[in-house]
Protein backbone atom coordinates (compact mmCIF):
# COMPACT_ATOMS: atom_id res chain seq x y z
CA UNK A 1 0.00 0.00 0.00
CA UNK A 2 1.25 3.66 -0.98
CA UNK A 3 0.54 4.84 2.92
CA UNK A 4 2.01 4.34 5.92
CA UNK A 5 -0.55 3.01 8.10
CA UNK A 6 -0.44 3.17 12.28
CA UNK A 7 -0.38 -0.09 13.00
CA UNK A 8 -2.56 -2.63 13.74
CA UNK A 9 -5.00 -2.12 11.92
CA UNK A 10 -8.19 -4.00 11.52
CA UNK A 11 -11.53 -4.26 9.84
CA UNK A 12 -14.69 -7.08 9.05
CA UNK A 13 -14.18 -9.88 7.81
CA UNK A 14 -16.80 -8.52 4.87
CA UNK A 15 -14.23 -5.52 4.03
CA UNK A 16 -11.24 -7.75 2.91
CA UNK A 17 -11.24 -6.13 -0.50
CA UNK A 18 -12.19 -2.48 0.71
CA UNK A 19 -9.44 0.57 0.90
CA UNK A 20 -8.83 1.21 4.54
CA UNK A 21 -8.60 4.72 5.04
CA UNK A 22 -8.14 5.48 9.19
CA UNK A 23 -9.41 8.58 10.03
CA UNK A 24 -9.21 7.59 13.56
CA UNK A 25 -6.68 6.19 15.60
CA UNK A 26 -7.58 3.24 18.53
CA UNK A 27 -10.74 3.08 19.92
CA UNK A 28 -12.42 6.29 22.03
CA UNK A 29 -13.62 3.36 24.71
CA UNK A 30 -10.94 1.07 24.62
CA UNK A 31 -12.02 -0.76 27.50
CA UNK A 32 -13.38 -3.72 26.69
CA UNK A 33 -11.81 -6.91 28.95
CA UNK A 34 -11.51 -9.09 25.71
CA UNK A 35 -10.33 -6.90 23.44
CA UNK A 36 -6.62 -5.86 22.95
CA UNK A 37 -6.99 -4.39 19.52
CA UNK A 38 -6.39 -0.48 20.14
CA UNK A 39 -4.35 -0.73 23.64
CA UNK A 40 -1.05 0.37 22.13
CA UNK A 41 -2.63 3.54 21.11
CA UNK A 42 -4.32 6.49 22.29
CA UNK A 43 -7.47 7.21 20.88
CA UNK A 44 -7.25 10.35 18.25
CA UNK A 45 -9.03 12.41 15.57
CA UNK A 46 -6.37 12.23 12.69
CA UNK A 47 -5.78 15.83 11.11
CA UNK A 48 -7.69 16.17 7.75
CA UNK A 49 -4.70 16.82 5.67
CA UNK A 50 -3.48 13.79 6.67
CA UNK A 51 -6.50 11.74 5.50
CA UNK A 52 -6.67 14.12 2.34
CA UNK A 53 -2.92 13.16 1.88
CA UNK A 54 -3.61 9.19 2.52
CA UNK A 55 -6.58 9.56 -0.44
CA UNK A 56 -4.15 11.44 -2.92
CA UNK A 57 -2.40 8.45 -2.42
CA UNK A 58 -4.48 5.59 -2.80
CA UNK A 59 -5.97 7.21 -5.82
CA UNK A 60 -2.77 8.16 -7.59
CA UNK A 61 -1.95 4.24 -6.89
CA UNK A 62 -5.24 2.69 -7.43
CA UNK A 63 -5.05 4.85 -11.08
CA UNK A 64 -2.18 3.43 -12.11
CA UNK A 65 -3.41 -0.19 -11.25
CA UNK A 66 -6.15 -2.03 -13.25
CA UNK A 67 -8.31 -2.55 -9.07
CA UNK A 68 -11.56 -0.84 -9.52
CA UNK A 69 -11.89 -0.25 -5.99
CA UNK A 70 -15.87 0.11 -4.48
CA UNK A 71 -15.84 -0.10 -1.19
CA UNK A 72 -13.88 2.18 1.16
CA UNK A 73 -13.58 1.07 5.33
CA UNK A 74 -13.10 4.20 7.68
CA UNK A 75 -11.04 2.76 10.46
CA UNK A 76 -10.00 2.22 13.29
CA UNK A 77 -12.49 0.45 16.01
CA UNK A 78 -14.79 3.30 16.30
CA UNK A 79 -14.40 6.01 13.64
CA UNK A 80 -17.95 7.11 13.98
CA UNK A 81 -16.67 8.85 17.23
CA UNK A 82 -15.01 11.23 15.52
CA UNK A 83 -16.95 14.85 15.04
CA UNK A 84 -19.98 15.00 12.42
CA UNK A 85 -17.96 18.09 10.63
CA UNK A 86 -14.82 16.02 10.48
CA UNK A 87 -16.88 12.71 9.36
CA UNK A 88 -18.30 14.95 6.41
CA UNK A 89 -15.14 16.20 5.16
CA UNK A 90 -13.84 12.78 5.03
CA UNK A 91 -16.70 11.53 3.29
CA UNK A 92 -16.42 14.44 0.78
CA UNK A 93 -12.80 14.01 0.46
CA UNK A 94 -13.25 10.65 -0.20
CA UNK A 95 -15.65 11.07 -3.16
CA UNK A 96 -13.54 13.94 -4.21
CA UNK A 97 -10.64 11.12 -4.87
CA UNK A 98 -12.76 7.78 -5.69
CA UNK A 99 -15.94 9.56 -6.90
CA UNK A 100 -17.30 5.38 -8.46
CA UNK A 101 -16.56 4.25 -4.67
CA UNK A 102 -19.95 2.46 -4.07
CA UNK A 103 -19.95 2.17 0.08
CA UNK A 104 -18.57 3.57 2.95
CA UNK A 105 -18.20 1.48 6.31
CA UNK A 106 -17.59 1.98 10.02
CA UNK A 107 -17.39 0.49 13.07
CA UNK A 108 -19.38 1.50 15.86
CA UNK A 109 -20.58 1.36 19.50
CA UNK A 110 -24.10 1.61 20.55
CA UNK A 111 -22.22 5.19 22.30
CA UNK A 112 -20.98 6.57 18.70
CA UNK A 113 -24.09 6.04 17.79
CA UNK A 114 -26.70 7.95 20.32
CA UNK A 115 -24.30 10.49 20.63
CA UNK A 116 -25.07 12.13 17.16
CA UNK A 117 -28.30 13.45 16.57
CA UNK A 118 -31.02 11.62 13.99
CA UNK A 119 -29.85 14.41 11.67
CA UNK A 120 -26.66 13.72 11.86
CA UNK A 121 -26.93 10.70 11.10
CA UNK A 122 -29.05 10.66 8.45
CA UNK A 123 -26.54 13.35 6.92
CA UNK A 124 -24.02 10.94 7.02
CA UNK A 125 -25.94 8.14 5.03
CA UNK A 126 -26.68 10.63 2.74
CA UNK A 127 -23.06 11.88 2.45
CA UNK A 128 -22.54 8.10 1.27
CA UNK A 129 -21.63 5.65 5.17
CA UNK A 130 -23.71 3.02 3.83
CA UNK A 131 -22.71 0.12 6.66
CA UNK A 132 -22.13 0.48 10.48
CA UNK A 133 -20.45 -2.87 12.15
CA UNK A 134 -21.74 -2.69 15.96
CA UNK A 135 -20.23 -5.02 18.77
CA UNK A 136 -23.43 -5.72 20.32
CA UNK A 137 -21.78 -9.01 21.62
CA UNK A 138 -24.45 -9.63 24.04
CA UNK A 139 -28.12 -8.72 25.09
CA UNK A 140 -27.42 -8.66 29.18
CA UNK A 141 -27.06 -6.19 30.66
CA UNK A 142 -24.20 -8.45 33.17
CA UNK A 143 -22.86 -9.76 30.47
CA UNK A 144 -22.31 -6.04 28.93
CA UNK A 145 -21.29 -4.83 32.36
CA UNK A 146 -18.93 -7.58 33.01
CA UNK A 147 -16.96 -7.03 29.89
CA UNK A 148 -17.43 -3.51 30.03
CA UNK A 149 -19.02 -2.73 26.80
CA UNK A 150 -19.67 1.03 27.82
CA UNK A 151 -23.31 0.82 27.04
CA UNK A 152 -26.31 -1.64 28.48
CA UNK A 153 -28.67 -3.64 26.69
CA UNK A 154 -31.64 -0.61 25.83
CA UNK A 155 -28.73 1.26 24.38
CA UNK A 156 -27.84 -1.09 22.11
CA UNK A 157 -31.73 -1.65 21.07
CA UNK A 158 -31.82 1.89 20.70
CA UNK A 159 -28.39 2.42 18.79
CA UNK A 160 -29.17 -0.06 16.85
CA UNK A 161 -32.61 1.37 15.24
CA UNK A 162 -31.58 4.95 15.68
CA UNK A 163 -28.74 4.39 12.71
CA UNK A 164 -31.07 2.33 10.33
CA UNK A 165 -34.06 4.71 10.97
CA UNK A 166 -30.73 7.24 9.62
CA UNK A 167 -30.34 4.77 6.74
CA UNK A 168 -27.63 2.70 7.12
CA UNK A 169 -27.30 -0.89 7.06
CA UNK A 170 -26.41 -2.42 9.80
CA UNK A 171 -24.25 -5.38 10.79
CA UNK A 172 -24.33 -7.06 14.18
CA UNK A 173 -21.60 -8.83 16.14
CA UNK A 174 -22.48 -11.20 18.91
CA UNK A 175 -19.67 -12.96 21.03
CA UNK A 176 -20.70 -16.61 21.70
CA UNK A 177 -19.55 -17.31 25.41
CA UNK A 178 -18.33 -13.72 26.04
CA UNK A 179 -19.89 -14.11 29.65
CA UNK A 180 -18.48 -17.02 30.37
CA UNK A 181 -20.40 -20.05 31.65
CA UNK A 182 -21.07 -17.97 34.67
CA UNK A 183 -23.78 -16.18 32.47
CA UNK A 184 -24.51 -18.27 29.63
CA UNK A 185 -27.77 -18.43 30.37
CA UNK A 186 -28.48 -14.80 30.63
CA UNK A 187 -26.14 -14.22 27.38
CA UNK A 188 -28.81 -16.63 25.71
CA UNK A 189 -31.89 -15.02 26.55
CA UNK A 190 -30.87 -11.35 26.58
CA UNK A 191 -29.00 -11.67 23.25
CA UNK A 192 -31.69 -13.62 21.69
CA UNK A 193 -34.05 -11.30 22.76
CA UNK A 194 -32.48 -8.09 21.63
CA UNK A 195 -31.22 -9.24 18.15
CA UNK A 196 -34.98 -9.72 17.50
CA UNK A 197 -35.57 -6.38 17.93
CA UNK A 198 -33.03 -4.76 16.67
CA UNK A 199 -33.22 -6.81 13.84
CA UNK A 200 -29.85 -6.22 11.93
CA UNK A 201 -29.61 -6.63 8.39
CA UNK A 202 -26.26 -8.54 8.94
CA UNK A 203 -25.42 -10.60 11.99
CA UNK A 204 -22.47 -12.54 12.62
CA UNK A 205 -21.46 -15.14 15.63
CA UNK A 206 -18.03 -14.77 16.69
CA UNK A 207 -16.62 -17.28 19.12
CA UNK A 208 -14.93 -15.86 22.06
CA UNK A 209 -11.37 -16.89 22.46
CA UNK A 210 -9.63 -14.51 25.06
CA UNK A 211 -6.50 -13.20 24.08
CA UNK A 212 -3.48 -13.64 26.50
CA UNK A 213 -2.71 -10.18 28.67
CA UNK A 214 -5.74 -9.33 27.91
CA UNK A 215 -7.92 -8.39 31.56
CA UNK A 216 -10.32 -11.44 30.42
CA UNK A 217 -7.67 -13.80 29.79
CA UNK A 218 -6.70 -12.94 33.30
CA UNK A 219 -10.05 -13.38 34.79
CA UNK A 220 -10.09 -16.63 33.30
CA UNK A 221 -6.29 -17.50 34.86
CA UNK A 222 -7.64 -16.47 38.29
CA UNK A 223 -10.56 -18.37 38.01
CA UNK A 224 -13.10 -15.28 38.49
CA UNK A 225 -14.71 -16.29 34.91
CA UNK A 226 -14.90 -19.79 33.27
CA UNK A 227 -14.50 -19.65 29.72
CA UNK A 228 -17.25 -22.02 28.19
CA UNK A 229 -16.14 -25.38 26.64
CA UNK A 230 -16.58 -25.43 22.89
CA UNK A 231 -20.13 -27.54 23.14
CA UNK A 232 -21.34 -25.09 25.52
CA UNK A 233 -20.38 -22.82 22.81
CA UNK A 234 -22.02 -24.66 20.29
CA UNK A 235 -25.46 -24.64 22.45
CA UNK A 236 -24.93 -21.03 23.20
CA UNK A 237 -25.49 -20.79 19.24
CA UNK A 238 -27.88 -22.79 18.66
CA UNK A 239 -30.33 -21.48 21.41
CA UNK A 240 -30.17 -17.95 20.66
CA UNK A 241 -30.87 -18.45 16.93
CA UNK A 242 -33.61 -20.69 18.31
CA UNK A 243 -34.74 -18.52 20.65
CA UNK A 244 -34.84 -14.95 17.80
CA UNK A 245 -38.37 -14.23 17.13
CA UNK A 246 -39.21 -15.19 13.52
CA UNK A 247 -41.84 -12.58 13.03
CA UNK A 248 -39.55 -9.54 13.54
CA UNK A 249 -36.61 -10.94 11.42
CA UNK A 250 -36.54 -9.61 8.15
CA UNK A 251 -33.99 -11.76 5.47
CA UNK A 252 -30.99 -10.95 7.93
CA UNK A 253 -27.87 -12.29 6.26
CA UNK A 254 -26.47 -14.60 9.05
CA UNK A 255 -22.72 -15.23 9.02
CA UNK A 256 -20.45 -17.42 12.03
CA UNK A 257 -17.67 -18.02 9.43
CA UNK A 258 -15.15 -16.78 11.45
CA UNK A 259 -12.08 -18.15 11.79
CA UNK A 260 -12.95 -18.30 15.92
CA UNK A 261 -15.75 -20.34 14.22
CA UNK A 262 -15.05 -24.47 14.40
CA UNK A 263 -18.14 -24.95 12.21
CA UNK A 264 -18.91 -22.17 9.78
CA UNK A 265 -22.73 -21.13 9.16
CA UNK A 266 -24.12 -19.28 7.20
CA UNK A 267 -28.07 -18.66 5.89
CA UNK A 268 -30.62 -16.05 5.86
CA UNK A 269 -32.75 -15.36 8.62
CA UNK A 270 -35.39 -16.67 9.65
CA UNK A 271 -35.77 -18.78 6.50
CA UNK A 272 -32.98 -21.36 7.21
CA UNK A 273 -33.15 -20.75 11.31
CA UNK A 274 -34.46 -24.45 11.27
CA UNK A 275 -31.87 -25.77 9.39
CA UNK A 276 -29.25 -23.99 10.96
CA UNK A 277 -30.49 -25.05 14.85
CA UNK A 278 -30.64 -28.76 13.63
CA UNK A 279 -26.89 -28.65 12.33
CA UNK A 280 -25.70 -27.29 15.51
CA UNK A 281 -27.57 -29.72 17.39
CA UNK A 282 -26.14 -32.50 15.15
CA UNK A 283 -22.55 -30.93 15.84
CA UNK A 284 -23.55 -30.62 19.48
CA UNK A 285 -24.11 -34.58 19.70
CA UNK A 286 -20.27 -34.87 18.05
CA UNK A 287 -18.28 -32.39 19.98
CA UNK A 288 -16.45 -33.84 22.90
CA UNK A 289 -16.69 -32.57 26.68
CA UNK A 290 -14.34 -30.12 27.60
CA UNK A 291 -12.25 -28.67 25.07
CA UNK A 292 -11.85 -25.32 25.40
CA UNK A 293 -10.04 -22.31 23.57
CA UNK A 294 -7.41 -19.97 24.52
CA UNK A 295 -4.98 -18.57 22.34
CA UNK A 296 -2.13 -15.78 22.51
CA UNK A 297 -3.37 -14.41 18.92
CA UNK A 298 -5.84 -11.30 18.23
CA UNK A 299 -9.51 -11.56 18.25
S1 LIG B 1 -14.20 -4.24 21.32
FE1 LIG B 1 -14.52 -2.42 20.07
S2 LIG B 1 -15.34 -0.89 21.52
FE2 LIG B 1 -14.41 -2.50 22.75
S3 LIG B 1 -12.33 -1.80 23.15
FE3 LIG B 1 -12.24 -3.14 21.33
S4 LIG B 1 -12.45 -1.76 19.59
FE4 LIG B 1 -13.10 -0.62 21.41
Amino acid sequence: MPIQYHEPVYRPPSEGRSILLQVTIGCSHNLCTYCDMYRSKKYTVRNIEDVEDDLIKLSKFYNSSSIIPEKIFFCDGDALAAPFDYLMKCLELTFKYFPFIKRIGTYATAMNILEKSDNELKQLSQAGMGIAYLGMESGSDSVLKKIVKGNNAEDMVKASLKIKKAGFKLSTIVMIGVGGEELSDDHITGTARILSQCAPEYLSFLVTSPVVGTPMARMIERKIMTLPTEKQMLFEMKEILRLMDDELMNNIVFRANHVSNQIPLAGILPQDKNSLVKKLEYWFTQMPEERRGFRDGHM
